[in-house]
């Protein structure tokens, strides 16, 4: 698959001034919830109305989505307020269902792109249509197979295609749902600069407050659009309920969202350095991770000096680390200064944590 402008040709007949904006419940839940929502983001900045109808469920028992019915009433909040409406798809029989109630843009969900059979599966079932389809990262990070769930796609010649950005989970607990791991997004863009690219920060988030802060970040990075899930009462939501956000909210986000011109200079050193920093930001995370768990393993060996009753400190030890730590420290172009501080102070740490068990 090769980048060519024709990609975006999709995104510029919306003819908007202002970024792409996909809005709508996380799930359907009754006819009323669908159609009220809906009225409410009428006019607005608001093109494409969502709704989830099949919920992929981490374990059983959670909201399934309400299936077919949920089709019809998309159906009916297109008819009363004129926005587009869109749906995940996660199986052949879905895209065929979406398809008869002309449904007007297919997502496939973060943990169905992880899954290259269901995604040829979906892609055999689309083959031919003309409908936009929006292809959300896998659950992991890892672009390769983001990128082969889109070539999969263009293959069964999609041409209306897009990506969603909706951020990697983790098993480290952080103040995000799913880690945004911006370099991804930014690789991707790079491949494919005319690729329309919207951000989810409902999903990124998974916390309402968080969602302008991440939402300006996509804008700064270029994205071309939102999709952000809204709810008239996001605290009964019967799924994502912390990270929906009410049609007021959203009204009020777009107010204040800053969009960035991509071709003026002072804007593009400002959107690399924007890019830079979040990349510093995340590398910085991953340091301190790092430490933490160099710590962890200070502490086992301070349990097994207590226990065999030997002294902290082994000074071969720690001249012979510290030789090969400067001497691969400056082959990797780090200053023998800096490295020899760095450690130092490292090795200080660890001191004063063994000197606590040993003495315990
Ligand atoms: C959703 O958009 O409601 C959803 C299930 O998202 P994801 O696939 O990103 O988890
Ligand atoms: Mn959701």
């Amino acid at each position: 698959m090769e980048n060519t402008p024709q990609l975006r040709t999709w995104l510029d007949e919306f003819n908007l001034t202002h970024p792409l904006v996909i809005a709508g419940p996380c799930s359907a839940e009754t006819e009323d919830q669908v159609l009220k929502i809906a009225h409410e983001l009428k006019n607005s900045d608001v093109s494409i109305y969502r709704a989830g109808i099949w919920k992929p469920r981490t374990r059983p028992g959670g909201f399934e989505g309400v299936g077919e019915i949920g089709l019809k009433w998309l159906k009916k909040a297109k008819e009363e307020t004129g926005m587009l409406i869109a749906t995940e798809v996660a199986t052949a029989n879905h895209v065929k269902l979406a398809l008869e109630y002309d449904i007007d843009v297919l997502w496939i969900g973060a943990r169905t792109t992880a899954n290259p059979f269901a995604v040829q599966e979906i892609a055999d079932a689309l083959q031919g249509t003309d409908k936009i389809v929006l292809i959300k990262n896998p659950v992991n990070p890892d672009l390769a197979l983001w990128l082969g769930g889109i070539e999969r796609l263009y293959n069964a010649n999609i041409k209306k295609l897009g990506v969603i950005h909706r951020g990697f989970s983790s098993y480290e607990k952080t103040k995000y749902r799913n880690i945004p791991e911006w370099q991804i997004p930014i690789d991707l863009q790079n491949r494919f600069p005319d690729l329309p690219l919207i951000c989810d920060p409902s999903h990124i988030t998974g916390n309402r407050e968080m969602i302008q802060k991440v939402s300006q970040q996509a804008l700064n990075l270029n994205f071309d659009g939102l999709i952000i899930e809204t709810h008239n009462d996001p605290d009964n939501a019967w799924s994502d309920a912390a990270q929906q956000v009410t049609p007021e909210t959203l009204k009020k986000l777009f107010l204040d969202l800053k969009t960035r011109k991509k071709d003026e200079i002072s804007e593009n050193y400002n959107n690399n350095l924007e890019n830079l920093r979040l990349h510093i930001d995340e590398i910085d995370i991953k340091i301190l991770d790092i430490l933490a768990k160099r710590m962890q393993v200070v502490d086992e060996i301070g349990k097994l000096k207590k226990t065999h009753n030997v002294a902290v400190l082994q000074n071969n030890r720690w001249r012979n680390m510290l030789d090969k730590i400067v001497e691969d420290g400056t082959n990797k172009g780090l200053s023998e200064d800096f490295i020899v501080t760095l450690f130092k102070a490292i090795h200080q740490e660890s001191i004063n944590n063994q000197e606590k068990i040993v003495n315990s």
